[in-house]
């Protein structure tokens, strides 16, 4: 008698299934429209391929596009398959290695057949090409479970020595899995624990593109052979990739990178890998953000203090920094220094060679500690808010960073607010009001919150991690934030080992995100670096300490602002706020006058004397993105007045008394938490 097995469905119905049967059996038991829409399975929460078997009772959700994550993540990596398929087709003797899905695509590192060199971007329209064959062929992706050394000796024979080094390192405690693309001798195989959809004939041949080549050592490791990686963006239909791609080009406009050179703001050079040589304009922007902050911070009640670079390296074990965070830091030796004696000719530094080890602090969390442990705290003086525009450093690879948006040295607006139990609520929705109005001052009205919580590997009890994620959902709620419209969501498992942290993720003038503020609860430091204070009853308590930070980072965050506003910065923001500049000869002494005036204002102001034709003035100044242009003439020295232009604005200049405009202008760039409403 064939065995049952009864199916459950998310409307609540459930139907038996004899053994054998699929998901892709359900589907079309349903209905042949489902059966047609249906991409993948989720068998008891798991992704699966709609083909495979179920095992015993079951519950079963059908995947299709609407679930649209589970949609591109499946056809993303199908994309990874049929390119890899494609380039093996093309170019024989080239090895595989590893292609995964990525959040708008896929890739897949290749390693060329010996002689034929790195791929380029000339390959890719031929590749595309027979990736859409591959498509239209619809060729069947079937799942096949195979012995590890089988695997090994297929890939062994057929010259693919990366997979049969990769597969003898997969654990043995799982199945090994196996992906056959086509039948018989055409069929095309590769080493992955899936799940794919049914056939290559599932993927929109219109709604792909392979956008770019770089090189990648095998396993990440610059010790290894350098591989050829091969990217491509995959969406559901051709209007999203289209969107997507406009998307790309825009952002190339306003790559941080290249509007910083422009505008003269900041360089980085390899004698400082990921540290920002900021010039003259690039640090005003610094400037008034720090400025800004720093009232902010000031009216809410934090104290700033100002800690350490370097500390002992006995500090970080206590803190448990190195030993979870060593690989990170900069350790420097602390040598006692050697004194050249009287007379001697000592051009170079001589080191005694005793030396401790002391290092760069690749965070501020301990040192603000120590602060708080300095005298006695009592529980009337809680909370304790201490902030500190705090620069830390971190050893990333180089091939990690990215312009100033991922750098190794960077200044956090970083502060740790200490305080009971009982006050962790009100502290964090003030955070978020604050944080609120922070952004919408900066120019962000779109922002998500999300709740990422425990890890499986943590430090502290259940209890502990049950009271933090609650008391972070409580407060988020008693905010009022806890809404679609904040774009509410909980991450499980994204949380730090040591705490639940929310997580701030801006939306940016082309739609794409960037997580910049936190708040995280630990109860572990405090702990770990012995900081109490005097309850009310006479005994000493833990403190909780909140991690938060509102930007995140100066440097990341003036790159995000730099392509938010692809360098129209508002005009309390922006390095140079005013240029004078004058028609003819005439009037370069009232050009003075006009640049005086308004500096005494406190305006950024330049002049441009030149000699040169004012429609080139005006195309030139407006090229480097200065808001205000004030234009004098002849007339305007005999009026004492002006010709006011504004970038990007379609008006005609306006004409204004010269204390009008500089009335105008200086109350137009007073920073958004000073302007009276
Ligand atoms: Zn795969
Ligand atoms: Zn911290």
């Amino acid at each position: 008698m064939t065995r049952m097995f009864k199916i459950a469905l998310p409307d609540g119905s459930v139907r038996e299934v004899p053994e054998g049967s699929t998901p892709a059996d359900v589907a079309a038991a349903i209905g042949p429209g489902l059966a047609k829409a249906a991409l993948a399975a989720r068998v008891d929460g798991e992704l699966r391929d709609l083909n495979r078997p179920f095992e015993g009772d079951a519950s079963l959700a059908l995947v299709t596009a609407r679930d649209e994550k589970d949609a591109l993540e499946l056809f993303r990596h199908d994309y990874a398959h049929v390119l890899a398929e494609a380039v093996q087709n093309l170019f024989p003797g080239t090895q595989i290695t590893f292609g995964p899905a990525t959040d708008d695509g896929f890739y897949y590192d290749f390693a060329p057949a010996p002689g034929r060199g790195p791929f380029t971007d000339e390959d890719l329209p031929g590749i595309e090409e027979e990736m859409r064959r591959i498509i239209a062929a619809d060729e069947p992706l079937v799942r096949e479970v195979w012995t590890r050394d089988r695997v090994r000796e297929y890939f062994e024979k057929s010259g693919e020595a990366f997979k049969a080094e990769w597969v003898m390192e997969l654990p043995t405690s799982e199945p090994i899995t196996m992906y056959r693309s086509g039948e018989g001798d055409r069929a095309w195989m590769d080493l992955c624990r899936g799940p794919h959809l049914a056939s290559t004939g599932k993927l929109d041949p219109q709604s792909f593109k392979l956008t770019r080549v770089s090189g990648a050592y095998w396993r990440g490791d610059p010790k290894n052979p350098m591989l050829s990686r091969i990217y491509g963006t995959a969406w559901l239909n051709r209007k999203q990739l289209d969107a997507y791609l406009v998307r790309l080009e825009e952002a190339a406009k306003r790559d941080h990178r290249k509007i910083g050179q422009e505008m003269d703001l900041f360089h980085l050079q390899a004698e400082a890998h990921g540290s920002v040589f900021w010039h003259p304009k690039g640090f005003v922007i610094w400037r008034e953000l720090e400025a800004y902050l720093r009232r902010r911070l000031d009216s809410a009640g934090y104290l700033e203090i100002k800690t350490p670079q370097l500390m002992d390296a006995r500090q970080w074990e206590k803190s448990g920094h190195w030993g979870k965070y060593r690989e990170n830091m900069f350790i420097v030796p602390d040598e006692i220094p050697h004194v050249p004696e009287e007379g001697a000719d000592d051009d170079a530094p001589i080191l005694s060679g005793d030396s401790d080890l002391m290092a760069l602090k690749p965070m501020n969390c301990p040192a603000h500690v120590l602060v708080f442990k300095q005298g006695i705290t009592s529980y009337r003086d809680l909370p304790l808010r201490l902030a500190e525009f705090g620069c830390c450093h971190r050893n990333e690879p180089h091939g990690a960073l990215h312009g100033i948006l991922r750098v190794r040295q960077f200044t956090q607006d970083d502060a740790h607010i200490f305080c009971r139990e009982d006050q962790l609520i009100e502290e964090v929705r003030t955070f978020c009001d604050l944080l609120d109005s922070v952004y919408r001052d900066l120019g962000f009205d779109t922002y998500a919150i999300k709740l990422a919580l425990r890890p499986d590997q943590r430090f502290g009890s259940d209890e502990m991690w049950d009271w933090s994620e609650q008391s972070l959902r409580d407060a988020v709620r008693v905010a009022g934030r806890d809404t679609a419209e904040y774009g509410w969501e909980e991450l499980p498992g994204e949380g730090a080992f040591y705490a639940p942290k929310l997580e701030f993720h801006l939306t940016d003038a082309i739609g794409r995100t960037w997580q910049v503020g936190t708040m995280q609860t630990d109860t572990v430091l405090p702990g770990r670096l012995d900081a109490a204070y005097i309850g009310e009853d006479g005994g000493k308590h833990r403190p909780v300490m909140l991690h938060r930070a509102i930007i995140g980072t100066f440097e990341r965050f003036i790159g995000i602002l730099i392509e938010h506003y692809a360098g129209k910065f508002p005009l309390w923001l922006a390095p140079v706020q005013a240029v004078v500049a004058t028609i003819v000869s005439d009037a370069d002494a009232y050009a003075g006058e006009v640049a005086a005036a308004l500096r005494h204002a406190g305006i950024r102001v330049e002049t441009d004397l030149r000699n040169e034709k004012i429609n080139y003035k005006v195309r030139e100044h407006s090229l480097a993105k200065v808001p205000l242009l004030l234009v004098v003439g002849k007339r305007e020295a005999d009026e004492s007045s002006v010709a006011l232009r504004r970038l990007g604005s379609e008006e005609r200049q306006q004409m204004m008394s010269l204390d009008e405009a500089v009335a105008t202008i200086a109350a137009e760039a007073v920073p958004p938490d000073l302007r009276h409403p």
